[in-house]
C-alpha cells in the first residue's frame, strides 16, 4: 500500500545541477560532494527555496592539523548556507584537537 502522505522532500544544489529526493520524517539535511564547490561536502537546499551555499576558507595558518581541503588543496573551514530566514554553518572541525574529551 503506497504512502500517499510520505514526507518527500526535494533538494537542489545552488552550485551544481544535482537534485535529490529524501523520504525522512523530521528535520534533516542532505549533503553531497559538490563539483561546484571543488568536491567539498556541501549541504543541499530544499527545492524552491532561494539560498546560496558558500565555502569559507581558513584564514589562519595550518600547522599540524588534518583539515578539510577542497579540490585545489585550499583548507576550508566551513560551508555556509544563506537562506531567506537565516544561516546554517557546517564547520569542518580539525581532527587533531588534543584533549577534546567531552
Ligand atoms: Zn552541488
Amino acid at each position: 500500500m503506497p504512502h500517499l502522505l510520505s514526507p518527500e522532500r526535494r533538494w537542489v544544489c545552488p552550485n551544481c545541477t544535482l537534485t535529490d529526493v529524501t523520504v525522512e520524517v523530521g528535520q534533516h539535511s542532505r549533503f553531497h560532494a559538490c563539483p561546484g564547490l571543488k568536491g567539498l561536502t556541501a549541504p543541499m537546499v530544499p527545492a524552491g527555496m532561494s539560498a546560496k551555499v558558500e565555502a569559507v576558507e581558513r584564514q589562519d595558518f595550518v600547522a599540524n592539523e588534518i583539515v578539510t581541503v577542497d579540490g585545489d588543496g585550499t583548507p576550508v573551514m566551513s560551508v555556509t548556507t544563506t537562506r531567506d530566514d537565516g544561516n546554517d554553518v557546517a564547520v569542518y572541525a580539525p581532527t587533531a584537537t588534543a584533549g577534546a574529551n567531552v
